[in-house]
């Protein structure tokens, strides 16, 4: 138990948290940041990004976030690789549990972002980590010349497969559908590829494995049902995220997806706690625009802990 009462404290170490993390450094606020174990966030497994302006050669994701943190610690941001476990905001200062550790804060700033969702096929639970992954980035060079499987129609399924041709000998894009959320670029990039093969209205109905992990799937055409088989050692699942809200025990308002909904610019529906980045966004979920909203957050927990005075 601490008696110090923190001026801000920052859930999560995305992009949103780091800029909320500088914002709220240089306005002298002194701000803490809980980065979670895997500090860093959703950029910390993509391989390159080539959309955020400055880096016209594009920069790696965990690279960048590395640049971010150390300039967010320049300015004095204070950071432990530690995960929140509850909150506390029904009176203030705001409480705040990590590992057993009991913080207090007059704001808080919650920038846990999402995490991948799972496709929930029979057969998945096994295989998970023994050919099933949700991310190319971290597991693709274990399918050097393996024929590998990426579901989803969205961005991330294209690069994913896109950074796979590197290892894999193929890779099959499975969509349940034909038209695909892709941004064209990225859509076009993936389908010219020699080494990847694009195969609409494919959902995968089960996992086949043998003593050596996955070995396949029952793949389903969603409008009549039928069923094929289909060899591969190696799954990437790229169907989307959801938010990571579960330890606001309910405390913040939020849509039935779990992403909390701003009432005031980024304030949440309690009054000194704000939001940032993929946690509250259902529609852009760039990183640019992560940071962008961090920024807007450390300026409206600034504004709100100036007008308390
Ligand atoms: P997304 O755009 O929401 O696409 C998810 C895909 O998974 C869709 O094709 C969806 O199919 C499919 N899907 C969802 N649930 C499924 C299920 N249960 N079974 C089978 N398929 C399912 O998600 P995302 O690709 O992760 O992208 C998220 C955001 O991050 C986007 O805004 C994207 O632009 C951004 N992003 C950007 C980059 C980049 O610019 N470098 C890279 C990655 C991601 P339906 O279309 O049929 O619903």
């Amino acid at each position: 138990m601490t008696d110090e009462v923190r001026n801000v404290i920052i859930i999560g170490s995305g992009p949103a948290g780091y800029t909320a993390g500088l914002y709220s450094a240089r306005a002298l606020l002194e701000p803490l940041m809980f980065a979670g174990y895997m500090s860093g966030g959703q950029l910390m497994l993509t391989s390159d990004i080539e959309n955020f302006p400055g880096y016209p050669e594009g920069i790696g994701g965990p690279e960048m976030m590395i640049q971010l943190r150390e300039q967010a610690e320049r300015f004095g941001l204070e950071v432990q690789d530690k995960n929140v476990e509850k909150v506390d905001f029904s009176e203030k200062p705001f409480k705040i549990w990590v590992e057993g550790e009991l913080f207090l804060s007059k704001s808080v700033i919650i920038c846990t972002g999402a995490e991948s969702i799972w496709l929930g096929a029979e057969g998945e639970e096994e295989q998970k980590g023994r050919g099933i992954s949700t991310c190319a980035t971290c597991d693709g060079a274990f399918f050097r010349e393996q024929e590998v499987l990426v579901i989803g129609g969205g961005d991330s399924a294209m690069e994913e497969a896109t950074f796979l041709t590197r290892f894999a000998s193929k890779v099959t894009v499975l969509h349940r559908r034909d038209v695909f959320r892709a941004s064209k670029v990225m859509y076009e990039r993936a389908a010219n590829n020699p080494k990847i093969e694009i195969r609409p209205f494919r959902s995968v109905k089960s996992w086949l494995s043998d003593d050596s992990g996955l070995s396949g799937a029952i793949l389903e055409d969603p409008r009549d049902g039928s069923t094929e088989e289909i060899s591969c050692t190696g799954a990437f699942i790229a169907i989307g995220h959801k938010p990571i809200t579960t330890f606001l025990g309910g405390q913040i308002e939020t849509d039935n997806s779990g992403y909390i909904l701003p009432k005031t610019h980024t304030m949440t529906s309690v009054s000194g706690v704000f939001a940032a980045g993929d946690v509250v966004d259902t529609r852009y979920r760039q990183a640019i625009t992560a940071a962008g909203m961090g920024c807007q957050a450390a300026i409206d927990a600034e504004k709100w802990l100036e007008e308390q005075h």
